[in-house]
């Protein structure tokens, strides 16, 4: 039985693909078996208004931003962590499942996963497959994204003992508890790596007077950007408009403004971490102060963000080996051992009309 199980599984890894989607609020990455990360574009699509098609995904899409005419907008599939236009998301699903293909063809229609926010409602999950099984998929996996960044840095997902994991994203952090393959306790907050942005052009406006853009905001906060006192200072210049005599002008700061800029949001994020643990049956939670509590998302990048955690929460804290690929990878682990983890994956009932 298993032997004809594994030959079959053979045969078709022979003649299709696994594709594996991490639809974040930020960026769209694309996992091959055999490949690896085979797409990184950030999740933007431009739409034509006049017609309601989509007519560039990706890092094209972002391209057309601010130069194109006033009927083409860019829209994001998903803000907040929920799926904001499901149209918009299904083009964008349908459209890197036909670009992974196409690097590398097979017969049949691929195995596809897609990572979705935790917390997906019922109407979404179908959404989400439906759009994948449109785009020729032969069968379709859903996981919450926690679950699978979890997974991709092979965190013991399956064990009775509770692993932390926070993912840092563009539109939305999400801390998860999990035990058993399953999300135990979870919570979902609106502030993460576009907060930090808005945070330091907020900041520069009132203590400097000075209007800057969000790219630049950006990239402060990825040059100097730092979320304790380090060994040394570290400085960037930054260009915006002058609030006062409205020309441009160019300044230097630290990573001291950049902090205090973030410092209130890493509070926020902070507070929602505790709210998350004293909410965690105590047998469960015991166990972090022996593993730590995981990291991962672009967020977990901000230099200290793990140490400052660290002091605070009092156990130890790790960022995730490449925090912006682990959900993808996290997918790619899935795949190749479907058997091992089929009880983290969202389940949902076919047979039941959508409700509305
Ligand atoms: P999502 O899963 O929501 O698409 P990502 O995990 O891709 O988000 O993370 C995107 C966010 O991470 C962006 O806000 C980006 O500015 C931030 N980010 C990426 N690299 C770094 C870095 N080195 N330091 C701080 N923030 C970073
Ligand atoms: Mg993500």
């Amino acid at each position: 039985m298993t032997g004809g199980q594994t030959l079959k599984e053979k045969l078709f890894r022979l003649i299709s693909n696994d594709i594996g989607i991490d639809l974040g609020t930020a960026n769209t990455l694309v996992y091959l078996r055999g490949k690896g990360v085979v797409i990184d574009e950030p999740s933007v699509v431009a739409v034509n208004n006049k017609t309601d098609r989509v007519i560039a995904v990706g890092s094209a899409a972002k391209e057309m931003l601010g130069r194109t005419p006033p009927h083409i907008s860019a829209e994001r599939p998903v803000v907040d962590g929920v799926i904001s236009n499901f149209e918009v998301a299904a083009e964008m699903i349908a459209y890197l499942i036909n670009k992974a293909e196409k690097q590398h063809p097979k017969p049949l229609g691929p195995r596809v996963i897609v990572g979705v926010p935790s917390g997906i409602t019922n109407v979404e999950t179908r959404a989400v497959r439906d759009a994948a099984t449109d785009a020729g998929a032969r069968e379709v996996y859903i996981v919450e994204e926690p679950m699978a960044g979890a997974i991709g840095d092979r965190l013991p997902v399956n064990d009775a003992k509770g692993t932390v994991i926070i993912d840092i994203g563009g539109g939305t952090s999400d801390i998860a508890v999990i035990s058993l393959g399953g999300i135990v306790n979870s919570k979902n907050l609106k502030v993460a790596g576009d907060t930090f942005n808005q945070d330091i052009m907020a900041y520069m406006r009132d203590t400097y007077k000075i209007l800057i853009g969000e790219k630049t905001a950006e990239k402060l906060k990825l040059e100097i950007g730092r979320a304790i006192e380090g060994p040394e200072v570290k400085e960037g210049k930054m260009r915006g408009r002058d609030l006062i005599s409205g020309l441009p002008k160019e300044i230097t700061v630290t990573d001291k403004d950049i902090r205090a800029a973030m410092a209130q949001s890493i509070e926020t994020l902070v507070d929602a971490v505790k709210e998350v643990i004293e909410t965690t049956p105590p047998e469960i939670i015991s166990d972090t102060i022996e593993s730590g509590i995981f990291l991962s998302g672009g967020g977990a990048l901000i230099e200290g963000l793990d140490e400052y955690l660290a002091e605070i929460v009092k156990v130890p804290v790790h960022v995730v080996a490449d925090p912006l690929t682990a959900v993808a990878r996290g997918t790619g682990v899935i795949l190749e051992h479907l058997d091992e983890y089929k009880d983290v994956l969202v389940s949902y009932d076919n047979e039941l009309p959508i409700a509305s």
